[in-house]
């Protein structure tokens, strides 16, 4: 999401003349787009600022912005303990962007402090903006959330939930298809409930981008377990071009944990999604997010959220340390694990997630797979590189008779932890 509001930032400026400058040493503006779902990522953010104030020293004129949501939760704190900063701006008010630089260059305005949220109660009217789109792209189809998980800042920073309209979403996917996309991720933090206010839904839209002819995949993130219904897990069946590929965030295998953090499923019922996903999709992969150390997991829970990993066998998991936030109720809870105690379980988990998804890359090693082809590799540019349906990278060699965007047969010739390597099966 947050990659996805650069991108946008970027395509803001454009019309005044900016381009991505790669390093911040002689850039005019540097825009710090910061997260906050970790204390870490905040902390980071407050480093870099003063990394940033040294470069303002020797050009005095550089304008320094801390955007994302960090700046709409710390809006007072960053003017007051960040004086250097010219800009705040929270992640609704990206359009206001290029308004606000022009009033900061020449009107000579002082600071400026932009974080509100839209006031539109039902849809959000937006469209994408992105500079130069290559085959892949992510849409933003939704924004906020409705849930308050006990250790969450999203809805504090992002507001409540509301869903663009298919219509607006439909003719979005066909100008980036007419520009060259053919891989589509659209994005929301609880994708699944999608349309609730507008009475539109996710399957809904599915079925409408899957009639767009250039469009060649569909993927689509976050789905929450708990509203994850059969209508949407029947695509999986009747949609082709929906990707093999399920981020379901699990957060712990432990039901004491999942209640704690109001994450309203039981493993019991989660597995029934998994379960029922594999059924409709077999050769489907899902990755996950688990939080390690939730206040008050034991033991005991720890273990049920390994033996879960070993039952799903998970392609991938985004595993973290529980973080308190501000605002949140987790945050208040008494937690008597030690440090030490929870680094090493984290530890623990990551090491069996790493072999688990190693064996599973490793035994794709013969199959015949569709690649969507995204540009040359990046460690050795004789190769291509694009993804599986999956969204696990696939390194292959060169062919003069194919282009970026196209979708080609390869057989798996090796698997490792984080790809897959290829020979086309076109090859003459
Ligand atoms: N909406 C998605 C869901 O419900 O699963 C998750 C979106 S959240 C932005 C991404 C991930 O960050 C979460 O799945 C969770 O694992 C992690 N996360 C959120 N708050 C956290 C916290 N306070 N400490 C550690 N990890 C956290
Ligand atoms: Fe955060 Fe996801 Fe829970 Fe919403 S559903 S509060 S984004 S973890």
């Amino acid at each position: 999401m947050n990659a996805s509001d650069s991108d946008r930032m970027k395509a803001t400026l454009a019309p005044l003349g900016f381009e991505e400058s790669k390093q911040p040493d002689n850039a005019d503006v540097v825009l710090v787009n910061t997260c906050s779902i970790r204390e870490k990522a905040e902390a980071k953010m407050s480093s870099f600022a003063y990394d940033l104030k040294k470069l303002k020293s020797k050009n005095p004129n550089m304008l320094i912005g801390i955007t994302g949501c960090v700046a709409q939760q710390e809006k007072e704190k960053i003017i007051q303990e960040l004086p250097f900063v010219d800009l705040v701006m929270g992640p609704d008010n990206i359009d206001d962007l290029p308004w606000a630089i022009e009033e900061l260059t020449h009107k000579h305005t002082k600071k400026i402090i932009k974080a509100e949220f839209d006031t539109e109660p039902r849809v959000w009217k937006t469209t994408t903006k992105l500079v130069n789109p290559g085959p892949t792209a992510f849409i933003s189809i939704m924004k906020g959330c409705d849930h308050f998980c006990s250790y969450c800042v999203v809805p504090y920073t992002r507001g409540r939930e509301k869903s663009r309209p298919i219509a607006d979403i439909v003719d979005d996917v066909k100008h980036l298809c007419s520009q060259g996309v053919r891989d589509i991720t659209f994005l929301g933090q609880n994708i699944n409930t999608f349309g609730k206010r507008s009475d539109e839904s996710l399957h809904e839209l599915f079925h409408r981008v899957h009639d767009i002819d250039l469009l060649k995949r569909i993927r689509f993130t976050t789905s929450h377990p708990g509203d994850l219904k059969d209508e949407l897990i029947r695509c999986f069946e009747t949609l082709p071009k929906l990707c093999s590929q399920f981020h379901l965030p699990v957060q712990s295998g432990s039901d004491q944990v999942l209640r704690s953090m109001r994450r309203f499923y039981t493993r019991a019922q989660y597995m029934d999604r998994v379960k029922a996903l594999r059924q409709a999709r077999p050769d489907i992969a899902f990755s996950t997010d688990i939080i390690v150390g939730f206040p008050g997991e034991t033991e005991e829970d720890f273990e049920q959220t390994m033996s879960l990993m070993r039952e799903v066998k998970y392609d991938n998991a985004y595993s973290f340390l529980f973080s308190p936030r501000p605002g949140t109720s987790a945050a208040l809870r008494k937690d008597d694990t030690p440090e030490h105690v929870k680094l090493g379980r984290l530890q623990v988990l990551q090491t069996q997630q790493q072999s688990i998804a190693k064996a599973l890359h490793v035994a794709q090693v013969g199959q015949h797979q569709e690649i969507l082809i995204e540009g040359p590799s990046k460690k050795d540019p004789t190769k291509l590189t694009g993804r599986n349906s999956q969204g696990l990278s696939v390194h292959f060699t060169a062919q003069h008779n194919v282009n970026i965007g196209d979708l080609i047969p390869v057989e798996i010739t090796s698997g490792s932890l984080t790809h897959l390597t290829a020979k086309p099966l076109t090859l003459s």
